[in-house]
C-alpha cells in the first residue's frame, strides 16, 4: 500500500526543498511509501521534469512513483495528500482584489478536482498566499469533502515563534511547548505566549517584559519573512517546506500528549472567532482528525490582537465572496 501525495507548485522553490523531504519519508513516516503527483502550470511542466529527475537520482527507497500533470482532475486523482503550494503572488501594482480574484482561478477549479476524484480520506494542506483565504476557496468548491478535511499553513509562524522565544530565554527549542499562533498567515499572525511554555513555565512570566513580547517578539515573528527575502534576496523556502512537513506528520501521526501545535482550520466559533473562515487555533491531532484545544485563557492583550487578525480574514471572506469564488 502507497500513500498519493499530490505537490502543486512542484517546480518552484518551496516544492524544490519539500518533495525530497516526503520522497526520504519525513512525511509519512518511514513506513510508508509515497506516490508523488506533481501539478504545475504548462509552461513550468519541464522544470518539474527536472526536479523529477533528481528525485530519480535520489534513489529513495520509499519513493514508488512520478507523475507530473498541468491539469487539476488528473493531478488530484486517488490522492490521499494534497500540498498545494503553487498560487499567483502579488505583483507590483496588484491590488488585494485582483490578487484573490488570480488565485479564485487557481483555487476553485483546484477544489473541484479534489472532490470529483481524490480519495475518500483527502487531507489538503494550502501554503500558497494568501493561503488561509485560498483554502476557503478549495474547500467552498469542494462538494462532498468535509470542510475539515482542508487546512492552511501557520506552521511556520508557529516554528518561528518557538525558535524566538528559545533565543530570548536561553532555553532549548524541545523546552518549549503549547505554543499557539491565532489568525492569519499575515503579519497579523499573533503568537500566544499567554498559553505557551518555557519549561513547563507560562512563557509570558517567564519573559517577564510586556514591552519586548509587544513591540519586539509579535512584529518580528509576523516579519520574519520580509526579514528572510532582504537577507537572502529571495523568500523563505526550505523552513516554509519544512513547517509543511512538520503539519501533515502531526495531522496524520497525532500530537503529543499535553502538547498541541498550530493549524488554520475551518473554526467552529471557538473562542468567538466567526464560524467558517479558515484560522488558526491551537489544535490537537489524533487518528487523522484535530481538534481546537478548548478552555484557553484569552485576556485582554490577546482578544485585541486575534479579533484584528481575524477580522483581516473577514474582509478577505468577503471579497472573495463579492466575486462569488465561496
Ligand atoms: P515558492 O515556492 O517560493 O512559494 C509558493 C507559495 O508559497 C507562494 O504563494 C508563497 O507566498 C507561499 N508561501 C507561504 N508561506 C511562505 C513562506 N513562509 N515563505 C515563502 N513562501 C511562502 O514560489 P515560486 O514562485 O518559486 O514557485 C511557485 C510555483 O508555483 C511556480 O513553479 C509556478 O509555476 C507554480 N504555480 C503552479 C500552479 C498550479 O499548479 N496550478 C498555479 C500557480 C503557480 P508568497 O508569494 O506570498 O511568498
Amino acid at each position: 500500500m502507497s500513500t498519493n501525495v499530490t505537490v502543486t507548485g512542484a517546480a518552484g522553490q518551496i516544492g524544490y526543498a519539500l518533495l525530497f523531504r516526503i520522497a526520504s519519508g519525513q512525511l509519512l513516516g518511514p513506513d510508508t511509501k509515497v506516490r508523488l503527483k506533481l501539478l504545475e502550470i504548462p509552461q513550468a511542466v519541464k522544470a518539474a521534469e527536472g526536479t523529477a529527475l533528481e528525485l530519480f537520482d535520489s534513489a529513495f527507497e520509499l519513493l514508488e512513483d512520478i507523475d507530473i500533470y498541468d491539469d487539476p482532475t488528473k493531478a488530484f486523482e486517488g490522492t490521499n495528500i494534497a500540498l498545494l503550494v503553487g498560487a499567483r503572488p502579488r505583483t507590483k501594482g496588484m491590488e488585494r482584489a485582483d490578487l484573490l480574484e488570480a488565485n479564485g482561478g487557481i483555487f476553485k477549479p483546484q477544489g473541484e478536482a479534489i472532490a470529483a476524484g481524490a480519495a475518500n480520506d483527502i487531507k489538503v494542506l494550502v501554503v500558497g498566499n494568501p493561503a488561509n483565504t485560498n483554502a476557503l476557496i478549495a474547500q467552498s468548491n469542494a462538494d462532498g469533502v468535509p470542510a475539515a478535511r482542508f487546512t492552511a499553513m501557520t506552521r511556520l509562524d508557529h516554528n518561528r515563534a518557538i525558535a524566538q522565544l528559545a533565543q530570548k530565554t536561553g532555553a532549548a527549542v524541545s523546552d518549549i511547548t503549547n505554543m499557539a499562533i491565532w489568525g492569519n498567515h499575515s503579519p497579523s499572525m499573533y503568537p500566544d505566549l499567554f498559553n505557551a511554555k518555557v519549561k513547563g513555565e507560562r512563557a509570558w512570566d517567564a519573559v517577564g517584559d510586556e514591552n519586548w513580547v509587544a513591540n519586539e517578539y509579535i512584529p518580528r515573528v509576523g516579519k520574519r519573512g520580509a526579514e528572510i527575502i532582504e537577507a537572502r534576496g529571495a523568500s523563505s523556502a526550505a523552513s516554509a517546506a519544512s513547517a509543511a512537513v512538520d503539519h501533515v506528520y502531526d495531522w496524520v501521526n497525532g500530537t503529543a500528549e499535553g502538547d498541541w501545535v498550530s493549524m488554520a482550520v475551518p473554526s467552529d466559533g471557538s473562542y468567538d472567532v466567526p464560524e467558517g473562515i479558515i484560522t488558526s487555533f491551537p489544535v490537537t491531532t489524533s487518528g487523522g482528525e484535530w481538534k481546537i484545544v478548548q478552555g484557553l485563557d484569552v485576556p485582554e492583550f490577546s482578544r485585541e490582537r486575534i479579533n484584528n487578525t481575524v477580522n483581516e480574514l473577514q474582509e478577505e471572506r468577503a471579497a472573495v465572496a463579492k466575486l462569488g469564488l465561496v
